[in-house]
């Protein structure tokens, strides 16, 4: 088949400067973990939309709640008024997430993305500790917004900002030095270094894997000894599950498997269900202490988004989602280990957990050229990382064994054809 409106696609690239070059087509039409363009081509999705569609495209269920909640002209914005969604959505995050886990946070709307989320932590994490440095890490990934911006351990996207960034240290990630460097040890004589004139940072800020900088996997013993530092010193842990929340490495946080308890908590991106804009701040009640209005956003009581992240919660009630996640994520891991081996030549490495997991390469371009030879055969992925050395795998979290070895033959037959 022909490529679909070659014309709408070169004006887009013209006119707006964008990723749209990695997947030259035009998209019309996508359900579950299937997109389709305007030629009928189909894709199978390994990339969900960043992390903010674990439950799919158009997933049914939340349609229907969604149809029925605008049908009935429900409220769709209403900024901090209290609305019924907004409630449901409350009381079901507390029944179903919170109090199973042993956790108690208040729940703020901070706006609508991740990068909001990011910002609402910093904030307060400053204003409780009366301290202004925040410790972020080598590789990190927290979002667009100057706070973010300045704890983002990514040259590239730091030179957006033009000038140096302030109030921030970058330090080395769990594995970034090697096995051998313990790099708490060396975070805890820096922070303890008055001498040289350093002083208490207000907030350690830590994703538990790394996805934009490479799906690099935090130890367990390594985020309980981070904690452990936060405790002794009073500075906030905040874990930015943006990405890694929401079910995506195999349980609802990406920090369960360490059995540590963030300060703050940042969700975004799938906590909306049907990749409708919402984030929340989870905040140790203890550390509330705002009032009312020195964080807000016009956007933050985004109704529509209650609605189908209420709903999406229904996946947690049980443990049977997360095992079939877990599950999920052996075969992928069995697999892309089988590839790598298979295909030696490409020097391939397998990290990740769960449903996000990838393959690094050693040389640059190889995970550049990976993606860009599957989206030729009908599969959606992106890279990672700060060389984009990584491809990264994604999908829906809802999508079956059948679906996810359909995609897995592609890379497959693609790692094949670049190795010969
Ligand atoms: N934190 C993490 C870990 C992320 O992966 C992202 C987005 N990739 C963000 C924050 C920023 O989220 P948003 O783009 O919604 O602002």
């Amino acid at each position: 088949k022909e490529k679909p409106s070659l014309h709408v696609f070169d004006t887009l690239e013209s006119e707006v400067r964008s990723y749209c070059r990695s997947f030259p087509t035009v998209f019309t039409k996508a359900k579950g973990y299937t997109l389709w363009d305007a030629a009928g081509e189909e894709y199978i999705d390994f990339f969900a939309g960043a992390g903010a569609l674990n439950y799919g495209h158009n997933n049914p269920v939340l349609k229907q709640k969604l149809l029925q909640y605008i049908q009935e002209d429900g409220v769709t914005h209403s900024l901090d008024m209290a609305t019924e969604a907004k409630q449901q959505f409350l009381e079901r995050f507390r029944q179903v997430i919170l109090e199973p886990r042993g956790l108690s946070y208040k729940v703020q709307f901070p706006g609508p993305t991740g990068a909001n989320s990011v910002e609402s932590a910093l904030k307060l994490a400053r204003k409780v500790t009366e301290r202004s440095t925040v410790i972020g890490f080598t590789n990190a990934f927290h979002g667009m917004t100057l706070g973010a911006l300045s704890v983002t351990g990514n040259k590239f996207k730091r030179s957006g900002a033009g000038v140096p960034l302030h109030h921030s240290v970058s330090m080395p990630y769990d594995g970034y030095l090697g096995e051998n460097f313990h790099t708490i040890d060396y975070m805890e004589n820096y922070i303890q270094d008055t001498g040289s004139g350093i002083s208490l940072p207000a907030a350690i800020i830590v994703e538990t894997i790394q996805g934009e900088g490479g799906i690099n996997v935090a130890g367990a013993e390594w985020l309980r000894r981070l904690e452990k530092l936060c405790k002794e010193h009073q500075i906030v842990l905040i874990v930015d599950d943006v990405q890694m929340g929401c079910g995506r490495t195999g349980t609802f946080f990406s920090f369960e498997a360490s059995g540590i308890t963030p300060d703050i908590v940042c969700l975004s991106k799938s906590i909306g269900g049907y990749g409708l804009p919402m984030a929340l701040t989870l905040i140790r009640p203890e550390l509330d202490i705002w009032e009312p209005g020195e964080h807000n956003g016009t956007f933050r009581g985004n109704n529509l988004a209650f609605i189908t992240a209420s709903e999406a919660l229904r996946y947690w009630e049980n443990n049977d989602f997360s095992k079939e996640i877990i599950d999920k994520g052996e075969l992928l891991n069995l697999r892309l280990c089988s590839m790598v081996s298979s295909f030696p030549q490409l020097k391939g490495q397998v990290r990740g957990r769960g449903l996000m997991q990838g393959i690094a390469f050693e040389t640059n371009g190889v995970a550049e050229s990976l993606c860009e030879l599957a989206f030729s055969k009908g599969l959606i992925m992106e890279t990672s990382g700060t060389d984009s050395e990584v491809a990264k795998i994604m999908p829906p979290l809802i999508i079956d064994q059948t679906g996810l070895n359909r995609g897995l033959d592609i890379l497959e037959q693609c790692m094949k054809e670049l190795a010969a």
